[in-house]
């Protein structure tokens, strides 16, 4: 069972839990505010609210992960986010980064492989009121080429590669942020497309992420 209950006690570990990514070093705001504001025990049967607000990455099911409020606030830090930039994620999962990006004011499609995912999220009520985010049920590594282009692409699992296609789905100008790396480990890279089409990449810290599969899974 979901929690519905957001209590003080909630507000204040929250609290806690923002104030220890800053002091981690997350400078932005307005990430900082998102975080401090989303009741991320709701995305976690009511048996973890304890876990819900410890800096760590947690079992959802199916073998996935809802990612660790650090590396969603780092994530979101790079993407330089502002309100209705058009933006693709692959790997829903739990969907607390979608409502992340949802509360800086961005349009979100995002994609998750695993159907059981996809569909708990449907029976999610809390979702309802983010009307900015769009599910779909697909593989990422297609993209969406009907919805694009994006200004920006954040890819929530480990990449072995940088996909061509959501290269080509990005905007000129446009960022992606991906973790790439085929080992236990990834570097987290943001790629920029340029006014000319080339890429501008630059590389940031280590990060463990679960793989990027290909295929739908029913
Ligand atoms: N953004 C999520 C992180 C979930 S972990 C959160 O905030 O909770 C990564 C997710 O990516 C998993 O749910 C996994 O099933 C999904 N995934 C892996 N490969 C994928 C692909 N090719 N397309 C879409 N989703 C994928």
């Amino acid at each position: 069972m979901r929690p519905t209950d957001d209590s003080y006690r909630h507000k204040g570990l929250r609290k806690k839990l923002t104030d220890g990514i800053r002091a981690k070093g997350i400078t932005d705001e307005k990430v900082l505010e998102a975080i401090n504001k989303i009741p991320r025990h709701f995305f976690l049967d009511s048996a973890f609210d304890e876990k819900a607000y410890e800096d760590i990455a947690f079992p959802i099911g199916e073998g996935q992960t809802i990612s660790q409020p650090y590396t969603v606030a780092y994530q979101t830090q790079l993407l330089e986010l502002k309100p209705f930039l058009k933006v693709l994620e692959i790997g829903t999962g739990s969907a607390y980064q979608a409502v992340v990006l949802a509360e800086l004011g961005a349009q979100i499609y995002t994609i998750e492989r695993q159907k059981k995912l996809f569909e708990a999220n449907k029976k999610f009520d809390f979702l309802k009121d983010y009307r900015t985010i769009k599910f779909f049920y697909g593989d990422g590594y297609e993209g969406l080429p009907t919805y694009g282009p994006f200004d920006r692409v954040l890819v929530t699992a480990a990449a072995p590669n940088i996909p061509e296609k959501l290269i080509q789905q990005l905007k000129p100008g446009g960022m992606m942020v991906i973790p790439v790396g085929a080992g236990d480990v990834q570097q987290m890279m943001r790629l920029t497309k340029l006014p000319n089409g080339s890429l501008k990449e630059e590389v940031f810290e280590n990060f463990s992420f679960v793989p990027m599969l290909g295929g739908k899974k029913d």
